[in-house]
């Protein structure tokens, strides 16, 4: 099976990906890694990707499309990909279908991890980063107290741009953006939303559940 799984950045959507990828033997993929990669193996299109992230500019559909090619078209991940943030426009959906359809296999299940606008709001907001030793606390959901964290709060920093107003528009674009995307696959059935905002032990579980009540 093939798995596509959506949500914020900040919804949790790496962690799951790794947790399903052990469970289920699968590989997880995301747009970052492939381009990271491909700059690794200094490549032609590598070295094209390197200058495009350097000037600071979008890496077009195209080479995107180019990489998850490479990916589906490779024996070794034959049905056995999550892809982790991808696709990430209705474009990009729309020519994964291609390529799936090219290469004799199918997406079974697309996950939505939903979390509401408060909720990341807080979680941006409350984030704290120790200078010190760089150990990552949230404010409100996991404070630095004197057992996780000998440093104590004085090392405390906030990132500058994770201001509710940056985090809003985040939030906005994001909603914007993915709508059609999730229509998309509603549309075909494969849509599951999920809550986001519980345990990641508890998303998993939910996460698993419907794929076993489905696969049987
Ligand atoms: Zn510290």
């Amino acid at each position: 099976m093939n798995i596509i799984l959506l949500g914020l950045p900040g919804a949790g959507k790496g962690t799951q990906g790794n947790i399903l990828a052990k469970i289920f033997n699968l590989y997880k993929i995301s747009t970052g890694d492939l381009l990271r990669d491909e700059i690794k193996k200094k490549s032609t299109l590598g070295n094209k990707i390197k200058t495009i992230i350097n000037k600071g500019l979008l890496v077009s559909d195209d080479i995107i499309n180019n990489l998850v090619e490479n990916i589906l078209s490779n024996k070794n991940y034959y049905n056995r990909l999550i892809f982790d943030g991808y696709p990430r426009t209705l474009n990009q959906a729309k020519h994964l279908d291609l390529l799936v359809i090219k290469y004799n296999q199918k997406i079974s299940y697309v996950f939505n991890l939903k979390v509401n606008k408060d909720s990341i709001i807080k979680r941006f907001l409350g984030r704290q980063i120790c200078s010190k030793c760089g150990l990552v606390f949230n404010e409100f959901y996991y404070p630095s107290t004197s057992e996780n964290h000998q440093c104590g709060p004085r090392f405390l920093q906030k990132r500058s741009d994770d201001n509710e107003k940056t985090v809003k528009n985040r939030f906005d674009t994001y909603t914007k953006e993915t709508a059609p995307i999730l229509n998309y696959y509603k549309d075909q059935n494969l849509l599951h939303e999920v809550d986001g905002l519980i345990d990641i032990f508890l998303i998993s579980k939910e996460i698993r559940q419907i794929i076993r009540s489905l696969e049987t």
